[in-house]
Parts: structure tokens; C-alpha cells; sequence
């Protein structure tokens, strides 16, 4: 601690020492610039309009072009790894319908099995197998239809939220 704080000290004195001179130098070139831009300035009308509008058009033209940004970005959100699948989609407009699974390991489409609830008050679960693999990546209480709709309440909620950003790499 004692030797940073020493360090610290004689690079302070050090840059002190150096900056002296450097100063000294400048001095005489950025007084007389800073006086000429605190000067204001008697411009025709003509010139201000043609200096001022090209500026505000860039200004919108950059603020339409971050929207349009924006807009394109939130599209690549379009799939996510949600209860042990990745879950794909191609609108957000098309869920829960349009939700598909897939095998987080080779990719595959997941095929659904829904398990239980005939006999009485068995509980009812659905498992999403891959028949490349031969696993389950997820299995959960309910049934297919439920479990399609859960995930597109999570998409939901990660769009509302914004919290796609963190599912989009670069975004
Ligand atoms: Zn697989």
C-alpha cells in the first residue's frame, strides 16, 4: 500500500515537472484560440439556414436510422433456451402456436408425450424427447398445450421487459 502510494506521489511530481514546460509552450497558442471561439459571430441569415438544416436533417436522418436499428435487432430474438429445450419461433405475432422445440444437443425437433391425468386425479406431465439422441431434455407438470403457452408468456415477458437483449448476441 505504502509503495503505490509512494509510486503515486513521485509520478504526480514527475508529470508536475513535465507539464511545467509543456504549458508554458501552449499557453500562448490556446489563449488567443479560446478568446476566438468565445468571440460571437455576425452571420446573413442565408448562411445560418444553410449551415443550421442540413444539421437538424442529419440529426433526424441518425435518429430514424436508430429506430429502424432497433426494430431490425429485436427480429434476430427468435429462438431460447427455456426449461432445458431452445424454443424457436418466426414472428413473435405467431405465438404460442408457432413455438417449436428443439434438442439442445443435436438440434433436432423435440417430439411431445403427454404422460398421465387419464386415470382419475393422476397428475398430468408432458416430455419432450429426441429421437437422435434418445433424451429428454425436458419434462414438466401439464400438458402440451400448457407448456407451449408458458414459453410464449416467457417470450412475452422478455420482449416486454427488454430482456431479449441479454438472449441476442451483440444486442
Ligand atoms: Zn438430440
Amino acid at each position: 500500500m505504502g509503495v503505490v502510494l509512494l509510486a503515486a506521489v513521485g509520478a504526480a511530481a514527475w508529470f508536475r515537472q513535465e507539464l511545467v514546460p509543456v504549458w508554458a509552450l501552449a499557453q500562448p497558442t490556446i489563449e488567443p484560440l479560446w478568446q476566438h471561439l468565445r468571440t460571437p459571430s455576425q452571420w446573413p441569415n442565408w448562411v445560418a439556414y444553410l449551415v443550421s438544416i442540413p444539421s437538424v436533417l442529419a440529426v433526424l436522418f441518425l435518429g430514424w436510422r436508430y429506430l429502424q436499428y432497433r426494430k431490425s435487432s429485436r427480429r434476430l430474438f427468435k429462438q431460447l433456451s427455456y426449461l432445458g429445450s431452445v424454443w424457436r419461433w418466426n414472428s413473435p405475432a405467431d405465438l404460442p402456436m408457432a413455438l417449436k422445440p428443439y434438442c439442445p444437443n443435436c438440434n433436432a425437433l423435440l417430439v411431445y408425450e403427454e404422460l398421465g391425468g387419464r386415470a382419475g386425479n393422476q397428475s398430468q406431465s408432458v416430455a419432450l424427447h429426441c429421437e437422435a439422441c434418445q433424451t429428454i431434455p425436458t419434462e414438466q407438470p401439464g400438458t402440451w398445450k400448457y407448456l407451449q403457452a408458458r414459453a410464449a408468456r416467457e417470450i412475452e415477458r422478455l420482449i416486454r421487459t427488454g430482456e431479449w437483449r441479454q438472449h441476442v448476441p451483440g444486442h
